[in-house]
């Protein structure tokens, strides 16, 4: 018999009918004599609905307090699927991040998990009962109650699972597995049994919120095996994996991600000396606002453009910041900038081993008449930054191209 962490998303807990669902499922591990550690995310729209309570009192609250009051969230999924199981004669226990002692540092609304303690969870499952924690939520050194950034349940999850030696990981949420693009964007974006971990932590930190980030790094850190399923129907779903080597033929592109958080801002006109880079984008990191694409043209006339990207609620604050550097440089023009844009990136292990996967991709935007306004690679992915409006026709055009889609869907 198994260990299994099993961690249920904002929309599998959203009503309390769907939480005695989630209940129904996990006895049905229980009875079959698996050990089951059950991780909670709040009920969809919970968080939302509690940041916007907060800016109703003040724009920028302090993150301290963010996180002592978005955590309530979940501790109310909890005690309610805690109730549900016991409903059914299934034990169970609900413990909150700081009762499970997730020890974090103090990155207050972005914390990092540092140790867990696995003791207490250990005596509840020897005792038979099913173990029920607050996704997203732990606790630093000083008893603050801290928070690990949105989505961040899928993280408790993998760091749970790691921590116990769980046998799986296992993520349910309102789609059956990854797909080979957001399917709520492409309908005939097709399920992909598995997804080597190096793919899924691109597609992810390009803008795929199925899974967070962080939950898919440590789960490659830590070798958790990490399967994302449906809560609603049954079947595989996807295993995220190490690349397997017997797979002879690997796909050239397996994913296309795209992201619209996204703001560029230009600073034209100003002297190519060494230590321009460093003199324009230190006082953005000084301001604490993370650069992601950077291009800078080639100089002419002793003087040169920089571009780059941020996140689009930085947007504001990094133009102002700019506007400054322009100033103290003596640039020649005037600050622009850009808060309509997005990105849409091609992700694959099997581009390290073909040429002309970058030319499709141009050939599929040029031929809907889309400009691509930047451009990103490395070795198993492609960006591109454009207009936001044509972001879902680009996504479609791109999955076509690369044929990703089920043959019947695409005409293939
Ligand atoms: P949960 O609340 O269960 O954590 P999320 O909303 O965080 O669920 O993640 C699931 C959503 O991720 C899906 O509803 C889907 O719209 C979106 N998504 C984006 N890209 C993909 C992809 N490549 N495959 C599957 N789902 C994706
Ligand atoms: N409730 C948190 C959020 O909405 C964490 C999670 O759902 O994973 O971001
Ligand atoms: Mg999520």
């Amino acid at each position: 018999m198994a260990l299994l962490v099993q961690k249920f998303g904002g929309t599998s807990v959203g009503t309390t009918e769907r939480i005695e669902a989630v209940a129904d499922k996990v006895c049905r591990f229980r009875k079959e004599g698996h050990d089951i550690v059950v991780v909670v995310s709040a009920m969809s729209g919970e968080t939302n609905r509690l940041i916007g309570l907060a800016q109703n009192i003040m724009e920028e609250p302090t993150p301290r307090e963010m996180d002592v009051l978005v955590s309530t969230g979940e501790q109310v999924t909890i005690a309610l699927l805690s109730m549900a199981l016991q409903k059914r004669g299934c034990e169970a226990r609900s413990y909150t991040g700081s009762q499970v002692r997730i020890l974090t540092d103090s990155t207050h609304t972005k914390a990092r998990i540092r140790q867990i303690d696995e003791q207490r969870m250990r005596e509840d499952l020897t005792a038979g009962r099913v173990v029920v924690v607050a996704g997203f939520q732990g606790t630093d050194e000083h008893g603050n109650i801290t928070t690990l950034g949105r989505g961040g349940s899928d993280t408790t999850a993998v760091a749970l699972a790691a921590a116990l030696k769980a046998d799986e990981c296992q993520i349910y949420t309102d789609v059956d597995g990854v797909y080979t693009t957001d399917p709520r964007v492409v309908d005939s974006a097709r399920r992909l049994d598995q997804i080597t971990f190096e793919e899924m932590i691109e597609m992810a930190s390009l803008g795929s919120k199925v899974l967070q980030i962080r939950s898919v790094e440590f789960a490659g850190k830590y070798n958790v095996p990490l399967r994302v399923l449906s809560s609603f129907q049954d079947g595989g779903g996807t295993l995220i994996t190490f690349e397997d080597e017997s797979v002879m033929e690997q796909p050239v592109v397996s994913g296309i991600a795209f992201n619209r958080d996204e703001a560029k801002l230009t600073i034209s006109g100003v002297p190519d000396t060494p230590g321009s880079a460093l003199n324009i984008l230190k006082p953005i990191s000084d301001a604490n606002i993370e650069v992601d694409m950077i291009v800078q043209n080639v100089g002419a006339d002793n003087h040169t453009d920089f571009t780059f990207t941020v996140h689009r609620s930085d947007y504001k604050r990094a133009k102002e910041v700019l506007d400054q550097v322009a100033r103290d440089l003596g640039a020649r023009e005037e600050v622009s900038g850009d808060n309509k844009i997005a990105k849409v990136s091609i992700v694959g292990v099997g581009m390290r081993s073909h040429a002309g996967v970058a030319t499709t991709m141009f050939e599929a935007l040029s031929r809907e008449g889309i400009n691509i306004q930047m451009i990103s690679t490395s070795e198993i992915k492609i960006s591109v930054v454009i207009a936001e409006k044509y972001l879902e026709l680009a996504v479609r055009a791109l999955h076509s191209a690369f044929e990703l889609g089920e043959p019947d869907a695409e005409g293939q």
